[in-house]
């Protein structure tokens, strides 16, 4: 038998930037065209990880158990509660790139984590759902890529839709919340 780690993660953003769909699709592997305005929900998902810096003979691989909080969508008047900050090992900063304040949004939620957790960084990745929507972009990549930067975190455009990068943003989630965890042994 072997063990699994349980990692809590948050996913939050605008309304309607598409954190369900994001959430169903890596937990479900489907896409729910109109889901219902979520009041907050709980996914549960169990995926399998690379060990970093095995040592020899032990398993190559581990299992994490995540816990994914679907919040309800903020705006910047939203307060975030403690149980936003409390024991949550990683965040999804979520924007549509069609939404500019969706985007200018995530910054302030950002802000409110830090201020709510006491720290000046928390493992997260920043997300522009909906890239599917390219006619309609409001946010341009490199604007992103330098706020990701600013951030020390990844980040993806990807689209729930498509199936795009769903995968990837939480994996590289998971990857940057387990390098803190495990820091490479000194040489
Ligand atoms: P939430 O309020 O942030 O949880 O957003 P939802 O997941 O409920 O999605 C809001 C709307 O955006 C719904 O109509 C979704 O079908 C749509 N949506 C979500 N993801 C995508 C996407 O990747 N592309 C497109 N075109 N629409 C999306």
């Amino acid at each position: 038998t072997t063990s699994t780690k349980t990692r809590r993660l948050a996913v939050l953003g605008f309304r309607a930037v598409g954190k369900s769909s994001l959430t169903i699709r890596f937990v479900d592997n489907h896409f729910v065209d109109s889901y219902y305005p979520t009041i907050e929900s709980t996914y549960t998902k169990t995926v399998q990880r690379p060990v970093r810096h095995a040592r020899r003979g032990a398993p190559t691989e581990e299992s994490f158990t995540l816990e994914i909080t679907d919040t309800a969508g903020q705006d910047e008047y939203s307060i975030l509660s403690s149980k936003h900050a409390v024991g949550i090992h990683g965040y999804v900063f979520v924007y549509s790139i069609n939404l500019q304040s969706s985007f200018e949004n995530c910054k302030t939620l950002r802000d409110k984590i830090l201020d709510a957790t006491g720290t000046d960084w928390v493992p997260c990745v920043l997300v522009g759902n909906k890239a599917d929507l390219v006619a309609q972009r409001q946010v341009t990549q490199e604007a992103a890529e330098e706020l990701a930067k600013s951030w020390r975190c990844p980040f993806f455009e990807a689209s729930a839709k498509h199936d795009e990068n769903i995968n990837e943003s939480f994996f590289a989630l998971l990857d940057l919340i387990e390098e803190q965890n495990n820091p490479p042994p000194p040489p």
